[in-house]
């Protein structure tokens, strides 16, 4: 294991500084992009077809080596999305727009005038931002991971595929919509370098390295809190010991392709694509 962390942070250093100097790790092809935007509308599919997301929430991709992402249009059902729906976002026009808004608007609140990404939009272009090595964002409102959310219940890394909440998820104190540059400041502060956060009173984010990684890892952690859930009320949930937690978190890496796969199979031959 110590052989393999320090390589996967170097990668990760490396791509860091190729971005900061402008210099893409990627020269993406028309066809990886329609790939990517067919991704995106899958993992959006899954999540709905999961019980995990219905027309809010949504799952992003960032085009890889840059500052722009792939999202699902606003209020778009997630179970109808299509690779020809999918929008391209620019972090930093995006970024600049909410600002502009924001100060039209008098420092209120309500300041997404954008029309086509969804009103939470700055939960991804901020989480891009601070993280070059998050490549994709999912963002639910889903049940049981809410409800822990609530009860200022962290979820811990209680099994294998928990592994990657380790050592918990951190809990945003407010249940406001994730708007403005200032709001993504805070949700990044409170996620650090953590794969899952959870929104308190609002909802969760998961986030990787790839697509399948951060979708699969949304339905995990609604396992997990379901699990821990039940954990509490018959004993006292333990967590997993910090070499098993080290191995698996790695092992996920790889396993979520096959994780994807899996639920992509689920989804009923009319929502496939
Ligand atoms: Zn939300």
């Amino acid at each position: 294991m110590e052989k393999i962390l320090p390589a996967r942070a170097r990668r990760f250093d490396e791509r860091r500084k190729n971005i900061e100097k402008g210099e893409f790790v990627v020269k993406s092809s028309k066809n990886d992009l329609d790939e990517l935007k067919r991704k995106v509308a899958l993992g959006n599919r899954i999540m709905f077809y999961q019980g995990l997301a219905d027309y809010h929430g949504h799952v992003s991709a960032r085009i890889p080596g840059t500052r722009k992402f792939f999202i699902k249009p606003v209020l778009a059902p997630l179970g109808e999305i299509a690779p020809k729906h999918v929008i391209l976002v620019d972090i930093d026009e995006y970024m600049e727009v909410c600002e502009q808004n924001y100060a039209k608007a008098g420092n209120k609140r309500a300041v997404t005038k954008i029309k086509n990404p969804p009103r939470e939009t700055m939960i991804h272009a901020a989480i891009y931002n601070a993280r070059p090595d998050v490549n994709s964002v999912v963002h639910t409102h889903q049940t049981i991971a809410t409800a822990f959310s609530v009860a200022g219940t962290p979820i811990l890394p209680i099994y294998n595929q928990a592994a990657v909440f380790a050592p918990e998820t951190p809990i945003f104190p407010s249940p406001r919509l994730i708007y403005t540059v200032q709001d993504g400041k805070e949700i990044c502060q409170t996620l650090g370098d953590r794969a899952a956060m959870l929104l308190k009173g609002h909802g969760i984010i998961v986030c990787g390295d790839s697509l399948e990684y951060a979708t699969v890892h949304a339905i995990y952690l609604e396992r997990t809190a379901y699990m821990q859930f039940i954990a509490s009320c018959v004993g006292k949930p333990s967590i997993m010991p910090t070499s098993e937690i080290d191995y698996m978190k790695e092992n996920m890496m790889f396993r979520s392709y096959d994780a994807f796969a899996y639920f992509k199979s689920l989804l009923p031959k009319n929502a496939r694509l």
